[in-house]
């Protein structure tokens, strides 16, 4: 087991009231860590740390300067990825190969972002003959980072390599379920040379070290991922300060499969795309609208996967594995106990899997509902488990409504080979990223990401991202 304090100005430090809380593995309620817990004293020495740093240091650092250290911290994650791999799954839960997948992504986001900080640039704006005018794109100063638990370190680098790159300075708040490996992020940037200051990070409540940091009066901008209702506290905070705000929230990403899809392939990829994470990934394909001719073959081909699917410890890498808390299986189950009560059939899991082994672990059963119809509460709302809601369409236009009939609008997935429907498809669907013909991009680092309607607003990843955290300034030189 490994202690951590509250990285501030270079320095672990313990929490100015000496208080702790710890973090356990889902899979047997064992402790993992212990951390320092911030409260508002703890956050008031933070940022005025990142405010220090960004005056006196980082603002004056180049962008290739800016670049090369964060290939630096992209290396080090590198050389210590399995560790790294195996502290995730014991952490949040996350299976092995996920896990691994998860710390190459992280690798991947300071490759990037440290390969494209030199590439921001402002624009010539050709106001008349006398006068030189120009935009430049400038680091916000200090930001406040919020982050949820279900990919804590590929989250994190996410967020503070977009937020270096650009120049800013980072406080950032671990999530209290799974802070073990942003903490040790906070080491490894450390060990890359960045200054003391530039990167802040702080473990507490969200009541506590969140709501603090949200509400600071001398952080320039707020990034926060995480549930629509805190979402929505945390924006109120920040706009009482007139601190801009970008909120990454849920998803109930729908996946439509027309009758001349590839039906075994598309079961396939969507068996595997809706237990990611255990179930616990904003943007995965976790309804299921399927045109009512290819429905019961559809869904025979789905469950026939779904069977075979083991659930274990993470460290096993089975293809599912412990929920994060005991809270959260709670609240699958009472999603699955309602969806029955409202008339939805289950064709595979439901309950807790039956290997006496597992009693210790927060585990559901992946479980796939069909007979379910718009209306119902597990077709509408973000279950955050290893469900799967099969609703039935009969026409395009209803496929488009069902697909648009929740308040999300993260991700959604489209599978025709007529060209010409997926492309309109891909027009009508409200949501921050459309798939058409596949469930990912490749390399996911490269694409802005973000949502429309309740899935928040403001774009991570990507070179959107470098905009995200930066504000224009218009420059205008009259020749006199
Ligand atoms: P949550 O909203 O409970 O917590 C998220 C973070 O906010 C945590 O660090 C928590 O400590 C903090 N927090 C809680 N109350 C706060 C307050 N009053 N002020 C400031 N901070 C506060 O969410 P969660 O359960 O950790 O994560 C699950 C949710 O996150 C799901 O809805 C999921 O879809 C969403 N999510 C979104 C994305 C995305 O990129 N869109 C990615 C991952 C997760």
């Amino acid at each position: 087991m490994n202690t951590f304090g509250l990285l501030i100005n270079g320095k672990e430090i313990e929490a100015s009231a000496g208080a702790h809380f710890a973090s356990y593995d889902p899979a047997t309620g064992e402790v993992v860590g212990q951390f320092a817990r911030a409260r508002a004293a703890d956050v008031m020495a933070a940022v005025s740390s990142a405010r220090a740093a960004y005056e006196d240091v980082w603002r004056d650092v180049s962008a290739t300067e800016r670049g090369r250290l964060l290939q630096e911290v992209a290396r080090r994650i590198r050389s210590q990825a399995e560790r790294l791999a195996i502290d995730e799954a014991r952490d949040c839960g996350k299976v092995l190969s996920q896990a691994r997948n998860d710390v190459a992504v992280a690798v991947r986001y300071f490759e990037f972002f440290g390969s494209v900080a030199t590439a921001l640039h402002g624009e010539q704006i050709p106001v008349g003959p006398d006068v030189i005018d120009f935009t430049v794109r400038e680091p916000y100063g200090v930001c406040a980072q919020i982050n949820a638990w279900n990919f804590p370190l590929n989250m994190a680098a996410r967020s503070l390599a977009a937020a270096l790159a650009a120049g800013n300075t980072v406080v950032l708040k671990t999530p209290e379920l799974a802070p073990y490996n942003t903490a040790v992020l906070g080491r490894i940037v450390t060990e890359a040379g960045l200054p003391p200051g530039v990167v802040n990070i702080v473990h507490g409540y969200g009541g506590e070290a969140g709501a603090a940091l949200s509400g600071h009066p001398d952080v320039d901008l707020v990034t926060f991922t995480g549930s629509i209702e805190t979402g929505r506290t945390v924006a109120a905070s920040a706009a009482a300060n007139i601190t801009p705000c970008v909120l990454e929230l849920g998803g109930k990403s729908p996946t439509v499969v027309f009758p001349d899809a590839d039906l075994d392939e598309v079961a396939g990829r969507l068996a595997r795309g809706f237990v990611e994470a255990n179930g616990q990934s904003c943007d995965l394909p976790s309804l299921a609208v399927v045109h009512t001719d290819v429905h019961d073959e559809f869904v025979d081909r789905l469950v026939r996967r779904v069977e075979k699917f083991t659930v274990g410890p993470a460290g096993e890498d089975p293809d599912v594995g412990a929920l994060i808390s005991e809270a959260q299986r709670a609240r699958v189950e009472g999603y699955l106990t309602a969806a029955v009560e409202q008339g939805a059939r289950v064709v595979a899991g439901g309950g807790r899997p039956s290997r006496a082994d597992l009693g210790s672990g927060w585990y559901v059963e992946p479980t796939v509902l069909v007979d379910v119809t718009p209306g119902m509460t597990v077709a509408s709302e973000e279950i955050f488990g290893p469900v799967l809601c099969v609703v039935k369409f009969a026409t395009e236009d209803e496929a488009v409504a069902i697909a648009n009939g929740t308040a999300y609008g993260l991700a959604a997935f489209v599978w025709t080979r007529d060209l010409g429907r997926g492309v309109r498809l891909t027009r009508r669907i409200q949501a921050g990223q459309v798939y058409l013909n596949c469930f990912t991009s490749g390399d996911s680092v490269m694409i802005p990401f973000g949502g429309f309607k309740s899935s928040g607003y403001g774009r991570e990843k990507g070179f959107e991202a470098l905009r995200t955290y930066t504000q224009v300034k218009n420059i205008c030189i009259f020749a006199r």
